[in-house]
């Protein structure tokens, strides 16, 4: 019977405003809008309800069946991937406001999400384990333990080695949107093609040409980027059994892991992004997606 309530109480703690939050967001989308966004709201939730099952299994107890695990995981991998769409959707505020800070709040959105996926893909408690990447910092808080931990992230380093060597910092823009911004010329993308803006894990970097309201615009765009980078998070849960033999059998491995967060995610999604993109442009799936939540369409693929 305890048990039971419990299980409302959570529904109604974290399933049901999560449910409410979506269908509230679903109605600030026009209706032109809605079919271009529908279709990556549908991915984004059944691919982390998908990975976040599998995980489950994966990192479940000897004594657990995988039917119940999967489902479970899914379940729950379903509501993490509805949060992770709301913070990309805010991403279009930083368009259509004018207003980078708005960044500030997708990406917290969309954290939350790849935390209940992460977690749902380890099997364990909603929020058992929270993280958040900011500049070249890595925060992880365990709820259980009440651990706290700050480490410098790998993809924070490599984003800011990147985006430094194509121009320099903007400290105001840095602050306003939570993200390493900079300011370059000519700037270059996949495949040679002359970019506005780029998106690095944890960088952005925008054209010095780019000005007024086409900032925003471009801006709104590399942040879908950065969320896309962000999203993989149940990668590190699918690998959590060897990272765990691995900090068992060296030493240095193990004292590297607690100053330096090894990221898994990013480069994931880079390789997805390579394996899945057409020389065309606007045929590449990861900007589609981009254009989609942070203008409400996009330009159509031209093949
Ligand atoms: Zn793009």
């Amino acid at each position: 019977m305890i048990a039971y309530l419990i299980k409302i109480k959570t529904m109604f703690r974290f399933i049901l405003p999560t449910v409410f939050l979506f269908a509230f967001s679903i109605e600030c989308v026009q209706a032109q809008d809605f079919q271009q966004r529908a279709k990556f709201t549908g991915i984004n939730l059944g691919l982390n309800g998908l990975a976040s099952g599998i995980g489950a299994v994966i990192n479940r107890g000897e004594s657990e069946r995988s039917g119940p695990v999967f489902w479970k995981g899914f379940k729950r991998g379903l509501v993490g991937g509805a949060l992770i769409d709301i913070g990309m959707r805010t991403t279009k505020l930083i368009n259509t406001e004018q207003q980078i800070a708005w960044a500030w709040p997708a990406r917290i959105l969309s954290s939350a999400g790849n935390n209940i996926v992460y977690n749902a893909s380890m099997n364990q408690g909603w929020f058992d384990e929270l993280s958040f990447s900011l500049y070249t910092f890595r925060f992880d808080y365990h709820t259980k333990n009440r651990k706290f931990r700050i480490r410098l992230n790998t993809m924070g380093l490599a984003s800011l080695w990147l985006a430094s060597n194509k121009g320099r910092l903007r400290f105001d823009r840095t602050i306003q949107s939570g993200v390493m911004t900079f300011e370059s010329s000519n700037l270059v993308g996949i495949g040679n093609i002359q970019a506005s803006g780029l998106a690095y894990p944890l960088a952005i970097a925008l054209d010095k040409e780019v000005t007024g309201y086409s900032i925003s615009n471009t801006f709104a765009h590399e942040m879908v980027h950065i969320l896309q980078f962000d999203r993989k998070s149940w990668v590190r849960a699918y690998v959590h059994k060897t990272d765990r033999k691995l900090q068992e059998r060296s030493k240095l491995y193990k004292s590297l892991s607690s100053y330096i967060h090894f990221d898994l995610s990013a480069p994931a999604v880079l390789l997805t992004y390579i394996i899945t993109s057409p020389q065309e442009w606007t045929c590449r799936v990861f900007e589609q997606e981009a254009d989609a939540y942070s203008r409400g369409f996009h330009r159509g693929c031209s093949r």
